[in-house]
């Protein structure tokens, strides 16, 4: 007998599988990423309705049953969904919405299938409600952070990896990818880093997770230039945990501004 699993999800990916069907990958909160086929998702039955209420989309979050994979490399099967998010604010706002792009990437290159996460979970949904609000830079790099700390690649950002100074603001600082850490200028490095402000790595170190963010006041507003120095930092460390490049990095330049520097 098929054991069916009942969840909560956000749908981080959708492949039309047929013209029937799609292929949906999910965060679910308790069982981690799955992949699951939809089957008869795209497909309207005679009264006029989908099968699951509508196509999924990508960023929509929703309550599923499922029948899990049997193996890594097989789909398990999705048997409801009741929609209960459809993310219309982040669609709605572009920046918003090309950083839901890039988060659904960086989740699936960092989780390993079928890893449980549910306080990831957690503070991703957290982020999601407020990425289409006034500070979506600032959520996107809180809920960037979060799915690094999640999964053992938290940024080691306030003191020189090689000689332990404490980094200081307003003291150029390097940041090494591979490391995932900070580095004084004159330390010796490990391969490609990036140079920045001191003050960018210890505001991404003192941000809050996406949960605590409106409960801790901002100090200050951050300015253009440290939010994209921030976010390819994050975005380093994440390629570097990953082993390859993210396919969104186009996202980037829309969401934080197009820059020769950092
Ligand atoms: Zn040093």
């Amino acid at each position: 007998m098929a054991n069916y699993e009942k969840d909560e999800a956000i749908c981080l990916r959708v492949i039309d599988f047929s013209e029937t069907s799609q292929v949906v990958t999910l965060l679910t909160r308790q069982a981690g990423i799955v992949a699951l086929l939809a089957k008869g998702s795209r497909k309207m039955a005679k009264a006029g309705t989908f099968s699951f209420g509508a196509p999924i989309d990508q960023l929509a979050r929703g309550e599923v049953v499922f029948i899990p994979p049997r193996g890594a490399a097989e789909l398990g099967t999705l048997t409801a969904w009741n929609l209960l998010d459809h993310q219309s604010a982040v669609r709605q706002s572009l920046p918003a919405f090309y950083a839901g792009q890039i988060l659904c990437e960086v989740v699936m290159a960092l989780l390993s299938p079928n890893e449980p996460q549910p306080e990831l979970y957690d503070e991703l949904v957290a982020g999601f409600t407020a990425l289409a609000g006034s500070q979506t830079k600032r959520v996107f790099l809180s809920m960037a952070k979060s799915v690094l700390t999640s999964t053992g690649y938290q940024p080691h950002l306030e003191n020189c990896l090689v000689c332990k100074t404490p980094v200081r603001p307003g003291v150029r600082v390097q940041f090494c990818p591979q490391s995932g850490g900070a580095c004084c200028i004159g330390c010796p490095a490990q391969s490609k880093t990036l140079h920045v402000d001191g003050g960018v790595l210890l505001a991404l170190a003192r941000l809050p997770s996406p949960t605590a963010l409106f409960a801790a006041a901002a100090s200050k507003p951050a300015d253009a230039a440290a939010l994209r120095a921030a976010g390819a930092v994050l975005v380093a460390a994440i390629e570097a945990a990953a082993e390859r490049p993210l396919k969104t990095r186009w996202a980037l330049d829309a969401l934080f501004g197009k820059s020769k520097t950092i």
